[in-house]
């Protein structure tokens, strides 16, 4: 894969694709950690004297067409104004993707200037399955520059026309960003440490069912499958269709019962393989899913009728912290509680402090995770690197091939 610093790029137009997907409260940027990350980029690009247009995406546009989906929002518009603050230079932002107006952007720009074009997703073609609809969009960006840099590694697991049509119409290389994230999961996916742990949590299980079926051993092997885990950590709201899965009562708390059957087949994966599963032993419970809900500790797996799971117990915090001391490579994605809610983020915190003790390759995925670990305000130096792909991380995880990094892999 061609590197961003082998391109030469003074006073050439560069399209960067990044990864500016931050969480946002109305119109406040409440962690801008993503942001954080594309800065070595394209501080790189603007130092040697491109002309830097950004294209990013944010949250999920609603609506058949463009006009339906820019009259809706959001717009990049906080996100530009917080990228002109860390960089420190104006980033004007074009009214439209690939119009009228991000020409007229880019035809202002002087090299070492950067300007961002709007969301990519008000363009329904964006996230289009016809390879011919996102080909005319592709066409209209890579029109816009000379050389295309993809470092949005959080959306590099998408088939976008931006992440994934784009390069291949231009002479293209992975920026810093993307560069640091590939070379840290390539080393969780060629014979780790052992013992090698990994904790999942999060709402879903679904989202996480194909990474667990390689981490415990019994997804089919094909050439990439990565190596198994020693232990596999469950906890947040997914763990539930787990402690369902083996009779136990989950209340009110979220859970997929169609997702039982996999959970099973899984659990029963696991066994074979000898990987340990350990789940939540105890609960902080609630009886409604709230900021303010009272919280209740619930001293064993199973949780009563009309109250919810919204953390996992102490004595939970105490195993996991126990199961994560002998450690040698720790891969952390979903937080284990609503660490949103302050008075239901104490298993999150304590699973950040068990892991920030770790010796070892420690590495966090996930963009409510890095969030929630980037508030813990734990030292800089507590894990080895937080990634800022949450799918993207975990596909990876999977063996599966990226298709933005598949792109920029083509050609060379
Ligand atoms: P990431 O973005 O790190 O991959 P996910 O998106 O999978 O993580 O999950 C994050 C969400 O999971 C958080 O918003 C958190 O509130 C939620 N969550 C964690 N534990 C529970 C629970 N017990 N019940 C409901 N939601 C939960
Ligand atoms: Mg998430």
């Amino acid at each position: 894969m061609k590197r961003a610093d082998d391109l030469d790029v003074a006073g050439r137009t560069v399209l960067v694709r990044a990864d500016l997907n931050v969480p946002m409260d109305g119109a406040a940027i409440t962690d801008d950690g993503r942001i954080r990350a594309s800065l070595p980029t394209l501080r790189d690009l603007v130092s040697r004297g491109a002309r830097v247009i950004v294209c990013a995406h944010l949250g999920r546009p609603r609506g058949d067409g463009y006009a339906e989906r820019a009259a809706g929002g959001p717009s990049l518009a906080p996100v530009a104004a917080r990228l002109a603050d860390l960089l420190g230079q104006p980033v004007p932002l074009a009214a439209d993707v690939a119009g009228e107006s991000a020409r007229a952007t880019v035809a202002g720009l002087a090299g070492g200037q950067a300007a961002m074009l709007e969301n990519v997703r008000f363009e329904p073609a964006e996230t289009s399955k016809d390879d011919e609809v996102r080909g005319q969009l592709a066409g209209r960006l890579a029109a816009l520059a000379g050389l295309y840099v993809g470092d949005g590694f959080g959306a590099m697991h998408r088939t976008h026309a931006s992440v994934y049509d784009t390069p291949l119409l231009l002479p293209h290389a992975a920026g810093q960003l993307v560069l640091a994230e590939v070379a840290v999961l390539r080393q969780l996916t060629t014979s780790p440490a052992r013992p090698y742990v990994v904790v999942l949590g999060g709402a879903k299980v679904s989202d996480k069912l194909a990474v667990i079926g390689n981490l415990v051993g019994s997804a089919s092997p094909h050439p990439t499958t990565p190596p198994k885990a020693d232990r596999l950590l469950i906890a947040g709201g997914m763990a539930y269709t787990f402690l369902a899965a083996q009779g136990h009562r989950v209340g009110d708390s979220i859970l997929q019962a169609e997702q039982i059957p996999q959970v099973t087949t899984a659990l029963a994966g696991a066994d074979k393989a000898d990987v340990e599963v350990v789940l939540p032993v105890d609960h902080v419970v609630a009886d409604r899913f709230a900021s303010g809900a009272e919280p209740e500790v619930v001293p064993g797996p199973d949780i009563p009728d009309g109250k919810m799971g919204l953390d996992i117990g102490p004595a939970t915090r105490e195993l996991f912290a126990a199961k994560l001391a002998d450690a040698k490579t720790v891969f952390w994605n979903g937080p284990p509680g609503v660490f949103e809610f302050p008075a239901f983020a104490a298993g999150t915190l304590a699973v950040a402090e068990a892991i920030s003790h770790v010796t070892g390759l420690t590495v966090v995925g996930g963009g409510d995770s890095a969030a929630a670990v980037r508030h813990l305000n734990l030292p800089a130096d507590a894990f080895t690197h937080i990634s800022t792909g949450g799918g993207a991380s975990l596909e990876y995880l999977e063996g599966r091939d990226l298709p933005g990094l598949a792109a920029l892999e083509n050609g060379e």
